[in-house]
C-alpha cells in the first residue's frame, strides 16, 4: 500500500502519530508539505514565524532523508496541491494529524470529501493537543466554559488513559518511497515573499529536545517564582516548538513528570504541575476555538465588550506608539521592543502590554490580536484569541473591567531593578533604579546625569494611567456589565 503523509504542524519524527500510523500500514510513503499561498500572501504571519517554520522543515527534511525518504512539497492551495499530489503519486491512503482552527477544519473537510470522491482513504490523527474537545466534557456533554472546571476535567482523564509518547516509527528506514524525483531544496524566506532572518529560538526538533531537557534540569522546578520574571529564563521558551509541532505536548508534559520519578534533591512537585497547568491553558483555548468559533472575529461575551476609541488620528496615533514601544511606560515599551527585535515577548509582559492597549488606550483587542499574530513568533490563533480575550476582559474566565494591570506596580515588582527595562530600551540605561519604573518622575538635573531627557530621548507617557482606570471603570458601570 502506497501513503501519503501530510506534513502540517506537526514538523518532527518522535511522537508523531500520523507518521507511525503511515510507517506501519504502508510499504511505500511519500511524505509531503504544502506551502499554502493564500495565507502567506494573507501576511497574517510575519518573518519571524515563516523563518522558524522553514528552518524546522529543513531539519525534518534532513531526518527523513537520513532514512532514505525525500521531503516534497508544493506550493499553492494546500486542497488542491494535497488532492493533486495523492493523484499524480497514485496514493492509497493520506494520512495528517488533526488541526483545530475554524479555518484549518473548513479546509481539511473540503480536502477529505475530495479525495473520497476519488477513491483515497483518509486517515487523519489526534496530535496538537493531548485531549481533544470531545475528550474533555462537562455532566451535560458540553464543552466546558471555564479553565478550572476543564483543568480538573483534563486531569482525570490523564490518570484514566495515562497517555504514552510514540518513538521515532522503527519502520522509517525500511519504508520505501514510492517514487524519488531528485530531492529540491526548500524555497527560502524570500522566495515565500518574507525577509529571511535567523529565528531568536532556534528551530527544528533537536533543539526543541534539547531546550526541553534544559529547562526540566533547573528552571522547571522553581517555575512559580522564575516564569514571573522577564529578565530571566525562567520559562522553557518551547512555545514557538509547540506552535510548529516540532515538540508534542506529550512528550513535554511526561518529561516534566519524569522528573519527579527519579526522586534527586531540588525537585518541586508543585512548580512541574503549574507549568503543566500552563500546558493545559493551551488545550482549552483550543478547544475554544474549535467549539466557539465565533471567538475569532468576535468577544466570546458579547456582554462584555465595552466601547472602544473611534479610528480616528488620535488613536492611530497611540496605536503606533504602542507598535513601536514608545508610550513612556517603560515596561510596556520593553516589551513591544522585545516582540520587534526577537519575535517572543515574555508572558507577564505579554499580558502588561495587553491591558495597556485595551484599558489605558481603550483601543480594540482585535488590532493587539493581529499585531502580535504579524510578529510573534509562536503565532496561535487558539493561544493568542484566548489571552487577548481574557486580558480585554470578554473571553471565557472574564473578570469584566476589574483587571487593571498598573505598568509602574507591575515592573517594580517582577523587573525591581529595571535588568529587562534596560536591555531593550537603551536610553533609560543610566537611569537610576528608583525612578527606572517611572522615568517621567526625574527632575530636570536627574534627566541630565542619567542622559535621558524626558519628551526628547525618552516619552512623557501617552495617557496617565490614574486617570485612564478611573475612565476604564466609570465606562464599565455606565455600560452597566452584567
Ligand atoms: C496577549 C497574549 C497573547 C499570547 N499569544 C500567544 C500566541 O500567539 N502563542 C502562544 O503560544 N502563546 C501565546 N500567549 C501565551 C504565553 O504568553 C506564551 O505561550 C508563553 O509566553 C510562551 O513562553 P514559554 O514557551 O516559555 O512558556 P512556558 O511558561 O514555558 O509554558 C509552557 C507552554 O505552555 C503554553 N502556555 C503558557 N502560557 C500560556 C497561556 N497563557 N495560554 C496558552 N498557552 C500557554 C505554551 O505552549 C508554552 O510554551 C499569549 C499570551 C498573552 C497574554
Amino acid at each position: 500500500m502506497r501513503g501519503l503523509i501530510w506534513f502540517r504542524r506537526d514538523l518532527r519524527l518522535a511522537d508523531q502519530p500520523a507518521l507511525s500510523a503511515a510507517c506501519a500500514e504502508c510499504d511505500e510513503v511519500i511524505p509531503l508539505f504544502v506551502f499554502d499561498d493564500p495565507l502567506l500572501r494573507s501576511r497574517e504571519f510575519g518573518a519571524a514565524c515563516v523563518n522558524f517554520m522553514l528552518g524546522s522543515l529543513r531539519e525534518l527534511a534532513a531526518s527523513l532523508e537520513a532514512r532514505g525518504l525525500a521531503l516534497q512539497w508544493r506550493r499553492g492551495d494546500p486542497i488542491e496541491e494535497v488532492v493533486r499530489a495523492a493523484h499524480d503519486w497514485n496514493a492509497d491512503v493520506v494520512y495528517w494529524n488533526r488541526d483545530y482552527e475554524p479555518r484549518a477544519i473548513r479546509r481539511d473537510q473540503l480536502v477529505q470529501q475530495e479525495l473520497e470522491r476519488r477513491g483515497i482513504i483518509v486517515k487523519t490523527f489526534k496530535d496538537q493537543v493531548v485531549f481533544e474537545s470531545q475528550d474533555i466534557r462537562g455532566a451535560t456533554g458540553k464543552p466546558l466554559q471555564r479553565y478550572s472546571a476543564y483543568r480538573a476535567r483534563w486531569w482525570t482523564q490523564w490518570s484514566l488513559h495515562k497517555p504514552r509518547a510514540l518513538p521515532v516509527p522503527a519502520a522509517l528506514s525500511s519504508a520505501k518511497q514510492a517514487m524519488r524525483p531528485p530531492s529540491r531544496p526548500l524555497p527560502s524566506a524570500e522566495e515565500l515573499g518574507y525577509a529571511s532572518l535567523v529565528p531568536w529560538i532556534e528551530p527544528g526538533e533537536q533543539q526543541a529536545r534539547k531546550q526541553l531537557r534544559r529547562f526540566c534540569e533547573g528552571p522547571l522546578h522553581c517555575y512559580s517564582t522564575g516564569r514571573n520574571i522577564p529578565s530571566i529564563e525562567g520559562t522553557s521558551k518551547l512555545s514557538p516548538h509547540f506552535r510548529f509541532g516540532t515538540i508534542s505536548p506529550r512528550t513535554a508534559i511526561l518529561a516534566a513528570l519524569h522528573t519527579l520519578e527519579k526522586g534527586r534533591p531540588g525537585v518541586s512537585r508543585p512548580d512541574v504541575f503549574l507549568w503543566i497547568d500552563e500546558l493545559i491553558w493551551r488545550e482549552f483555548f483550543q478547544q475554544i476555538l474549535t467549539e466557539f468559533p465565533h471567538v475569532v472575529s468576535g468577544p466570546f461575551r458579547q456582554t462584555v465588550a465595552l466601547p472602544v476609541r473611534e479610528r480616528d488620528q488620535e488613536r492611530d496615533r497611540l496605536f503606533q506608539a504602542w507598535c513601536e514601544g514608545k508610550t513612556g511606560y517603560p515596561i510596556v515599551d520593553a516589551g513591544m521592543r522585545q516582540l520587534r527585535q526577537t519575535g517572543w515577548m515574555h508572558n507577564r509582559v505579554r499580558m502588561i502590554v495587553a491591558s495597556f492597549l485595551v484599558k489605558d488606550l481603550r483601543i480594540d483587542w482585535q488590532s493587539g490580536e493581529q499585531y502580535f499574530m504579524a510578529h510573534l513568533l509562536d503565532a496561535d490563533v487558539g493561544a493568542n484569541n484566548g489571552n487577548w480575550q481574557w486580558c480585554a476582559s470578554t473571553g471565557t474566565d472574564a473578570m469584566r473591567g476589574y483587571r487593571i494591570f498598573n505598568p509602574a506596580l507591575q515592573s517594580k515588582k517582577f523587573d525591581p531593578e529595571g535588568l529587562y527595562i534596560r536591555r531593550y530600551v537603551p536610553e533609560l540605561a543610566s537611569v537610576p533604579t528608583a525612578k527606572i519604573h517611572e522615568p517621567h518622575l526625574m527632575p530636570l538635573g536627574e534627566q541630565a546625569d542619567a542622559r535621558c531627557r524626558i519628551g526628547i530621548d525618552y516619552p512623557a507617557p501617552i495617557v496617565d494611567h490614574r486617570l485612564a482606570r478611573e475612565e476604564y471603570l466609570a465606562l464599565g458601570k455606565r455600560e452597566r456589565v452584567p
